[in-house]
C-alpha cells in the first residue's frame, strides 16, 4: 500500500486525507495541536459552541456540488449573512458592505454623493486605498475602510497593500438586498452543535494521527519529516503547514498576520439585532470585530457568548496582501519536487475559504 504523509491536521489536512484514503493510500497525519480541524474546530465555553473566528461555508451558487459534498458528512443549514460596521465618526452602525440606501441617512450625504459621481477608475487602482477611493470615494473610505484595514494588517499605510482582491464582501457598494454575498453565494453552517468536528473525525477515520507534534525538520526531496526522534517517510507528501517552513525558509520567511480572541459571556439571551451577528469596528478601537456565536451555531441558552477579535502578530492566520510576498510564495510553490504538494491557506499562501480547499483537494485527487 502506498504511503501518504500529511503535514497539519487542520481543515485542509483532514479533507485531503479523506481523498487520499479513497485513492488507496495509507495516511499518516502529523498535527501540532491535540485537535483535528485547525481554525475550523468547534470548542465549548460554558456550554456555548464557538470557533476561533466564525467559519461558515461560502458556496458559489454555480458550485452546489460543494453543498452535496459536505452533506455526505454533515447536515447543513442555510445562513443569511448580515454584517454591520460601527462608524465612530457618525456615532452609529451601518450595514456592511456599504449600502446605497444608507448613504441617505449619513450626515454628509451630499458630499458623498458628489464624490460618487466623480469616482476614479477602479481598474487602474494600484493599492487598497486607491481601490476603495476609486470605488466609493474618500469620505466612505475614511468611514468604513481606512482604519479597519490599518488595524487588520497592522500597517500605518493602506497604500502599502498592493493586493486587494480579498477586500469587498461581494461588492464595495451594494444595492438591493443587504445580505452579504446574496447575489452569488449560498452560505451554510452545520446543524451539529459541534460544527465541523465530526467531519474531521470521519475524514480521518483509519488514518495514523500523530498529535501534539510540531513539524520543523522536513526533508522535502525525500518526502520525510523528523519527529519524535525518528524519520517518517511517505511515497507522497501533502503539506498544509506554511510553505516557507516546508522549504526551511530557503527564500526567506513569508509575512502573515493573525488574531487573538477574547471570549465574553453576557447575561442576556441575545445582543446583536437579528439578522446581524457580525459587528465590525472601523474606528480607533483596538479590536476589529465582535461575533455573537449562537446566531451562527443555533445554540439555545438564556445567556450569550461573544468573541472579540484583536489584530495580532502572534499567530499565522492571514497571508499578507502584498505582491512581493505573494511572489515569494509562488517561488516556493514553483520549487515543489515531484510527489510533494502544498495546499490550504498556509500551504498556498492564499486567502482560501473552506470550499476552495475542498475544490483543491478534489483536483489533487484527480492528479494522483
Ligand atoms: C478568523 C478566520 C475566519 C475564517 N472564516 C471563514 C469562513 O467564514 N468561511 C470559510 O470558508 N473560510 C473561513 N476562513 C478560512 C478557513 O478557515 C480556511 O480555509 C481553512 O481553515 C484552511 O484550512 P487549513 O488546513 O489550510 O488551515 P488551518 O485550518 O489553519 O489548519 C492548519 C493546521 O496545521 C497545523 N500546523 C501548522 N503548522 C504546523 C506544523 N509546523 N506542524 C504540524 N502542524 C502544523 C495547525 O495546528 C492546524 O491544525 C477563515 C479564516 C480565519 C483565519
Amino acid at each position: 500500500m502506498k504511503k501518504a504523509l500529511v503535514l497539519g491536521g487542520g481543515f485542509a489536512g483532514c479533507t485531503i486525507s479523506y481523498f487520499l484514503k479513497q485513492k488507496g493510500f495509507e495516511v499518516t497525519i502529523i498535527e501540532a495541536t491535540e485537535y483535528l480541524g485547525g481554525g475550523c474546530r468547534t470548542f465549548f465555553y460554558h456550554g456555548h459552541p464557538y470557533t476561533y473566528g466564525p467559519r461558515h461555508l461560502i458556496i458559489n451558487k454555480e458550485k452546489m456540488f460543494l453543498w452535496d459534498y459536505f452533506s455526505r458528512f454533515l447536515t447543513l443549514r442555510q445562513i443569511h449573512h448580515h454584517t454591520m460596521t460601527f462608524v465612530g465618526q457618525d456615532n452609529r452602525f451601518y450595514t456592511f458592505p456599504i449600502h446605497v440606501d444608507e448613504i441617505e441617512d449619513m450626515p454628509d450625504k451630499d458630499n458623498i454623493n458628489e464624490e460618487l459621481k466623480n469616482r476614479g477608475d477602479v481598474a487602474s487602482a494600484k493599492n487598497l486605498e486607491d481601490y476603495w477611493i476609486n470605488s466609493v470615494g474618500e469620505i466612505l473610505y475614511n468611514k468604513f475602510v481606512k482604519d479597519y484595514n490599518k488595524k487588520m494588517w497592522i500597517t500605518d499605510d493602506n497604500r502599502s497593500l498592493d493586493e486587494f482582491a480579498f477586500s469587498p464582501k461581494g461588492v464595495p457598494l451594494k444595492t438591493g438586498s443587504k445580505e452579504c454575498f446574496a447575489e452569488t453565494m449560498v452560505l451554510a453552517y452545520p446543524t451539529e452543535l459541534d460544527g465541523y468536528n465530526s467531519y474531521f473525525d470521519k475524514c480521518t477515520e483509519g488514518c495514523n494521527i500523530i498529535p501534539k507534534t510540531f513539524v520543523e525538520k522536513i526533508d522535502i526531496e525525500r518526502k520525510r519529516v523528523f519527529v519524535n526522534d525518528t524519520w517518517i517517510e511517505g511515497d507522497i507528501m501533502v503539506s498544509t503547514v506554511p510553505v516557507d517552513l516546508l522549504f526551511g525558509y530557503r527564500y526567506g520567511p513569508l509575512k502573515f498576520v493573525g488574531k487573538e480572541f477574547l471570549k465574553i459571556i453576557l447575561p442576556v439571551e441575545k445582543i446583536t439585532p437579528e439578522p446581524y451577528y457580525f459587528i465590525h469596528y472601523a474606528s480607533d478601537e483596538p479590536f476589529l470585530r465582535v461575533v455573537e456565536y449562537k446566531l451562527l451555531t443555533g445554540y439555545k441558552s438564556s445567556d450569550t457568548l461573544i468573541l472579540v477579535e484583536f489584530p495580532s502578530m502572534k499567530n499565522k492566520l492571514y497571508p499578507y496582501p502584498v505582491k512581493s510576498e505573494i511572489e515569494k510564495a509562488q517561488r516556493y510553490l514553483n520549487s515543489l519536487p515531484q510527489d510533494v504538494y502544498s495546499i490550504g491557506r498556509l500551504g498556498k499562501y492564499h486567502y482560501n475559504g473552506m470550499c476552495d480547499v475542498v475544490e483543491d483537494c478534489m483536483k489533487l485527487q484527480d492528479r494522483l
